[in-house]
């Protein structure tokens, strides 16, 4: 199941309180329909939740039945009486005389429930959000640059500020950030969804912080071993000129075991000592040897 089907299906269970949101929730699908005209409302999905959803919202908002059809791999939600195009009509505040404007009846949303209501309505049937695993996109299409607009000020109410780029025939309003697509989604009813990004966000920061400090151990890991080996050649050819008893006798266990275990961290290689020394005294040790080395090659 993609994101935005459980999303859809997070948002088909939101509660049915107010009759003045479920109005607006339905008044959102309707001006995304296939069809929303005085002659024909078609509303096409292909999910059998939202379907279902469709089919109540008509019945409580308008009082009007209609039973989703089948029709290929659709479901349709089909009106053609004129008396029941006529309950909607008049309870949007339409005049079914004249064409349909697409224009949104202010009226009808008055409240800020009522308005995320209908922003739920629109996502049902024209949105889409990107999955946690994905970069942040949430979108709102329609054909209608009106529409576009005035769903536009409707967001703005709600104190996000949508972008809107045109795909072909299409206007589609966006969001790439996060923070917008949380509290969108927590709005029209989605906030386990939301929840669900927030999480990912915030697993995918502690990963990277993770990676910065796993990237900074690997680097002084680097830096040990470059003194190590650094170390080694100085011994070595000490070693080569003058033999072990160049080094004074409480060293030559160290020189010996740095030799033997060039890899070793100062914590493995203090460990190997037979008793075990401290971090601090092998370092001690090695800087001594270090100096002595390198006096010695002056
Ligand atoms: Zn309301």
């Amino acid at each position: 199941m993609s994101f935005s089907t459980q999303v859809k299906n997070e948002l088909c269970r939101a509660a049915m309180h107010r009759p003045c949101c479920i109005r607006a929730e339905a008044y959102g699908a309707l001006l995304h329909a296939t069809i929303f005209s005085h002659r024909e409302i078609r509303l096409n999905t292909e999910n059998a939740e939202i379907a279902r959803r469709l089919q109540l919202l008509l019945r409580r908002a308008f009082s009007v039945d209609c039973a989703p059809r089948q029709a290929g791999s659709k479901i349709q939600l089909v009106l053609e009486h004129a008396e029941q195009l006529g309950h909607i009509f008049d309870a949007l505040g339409y005049d079914l005389k004249n064409h349909v404007t697409y224009h949104i009846n202010r009226n009808v949303l008055e409240e800020d429930c009522c308005i995320a209501a209908f922003l739920r309505g629109v996502f049902l049937m024209a949105g889409t959000v990107a999955g946690p695993d994905k970069k942040s996109h949430l979108e709102l299409k329609t054909a209608r640059h009106s529409l576009a607009g005035e769903e536009t000020s409707l967001l703005l109410d709600l104190h996000l500020s949508p972008k809107m780029t045109r795909r072909g025939s299409t206007y589609v309003l966006y969001f790439k950030d996060g923070a917008s697509i949380e509290d969108f989604l927590t709005s029209i009813g989605a906030p386990r969804a939301a929840m669900e990004l927030m999480e990912a966000k915030v697993e995918k920061t502690l990963r990277n912080t993770i990676n910065r400090q796993v990237n900074c151990e690997t680097a002084n890991m680097v830096k040990a071993a470059d003194a190590s080996a650094r170390q080694v050649a100085a011994i070595q050819r000490v070693l080569r000129t003058h033999g072990e008893a160049f080094f004074p006798e409480r060293l030559r266990e160290t020189v010996r075991l740095r030799l033997a275990y060039p890899t070793d961290s100062l914590a493995e290689l203090a460990a190997r000592f037979d008793p075990p020394i401290s971090k601090p005294g092998l370092s001690h040790r090695l800087k001594k040897i270090t100096e002595l080395s390198a006096a010695e090659e002056e």
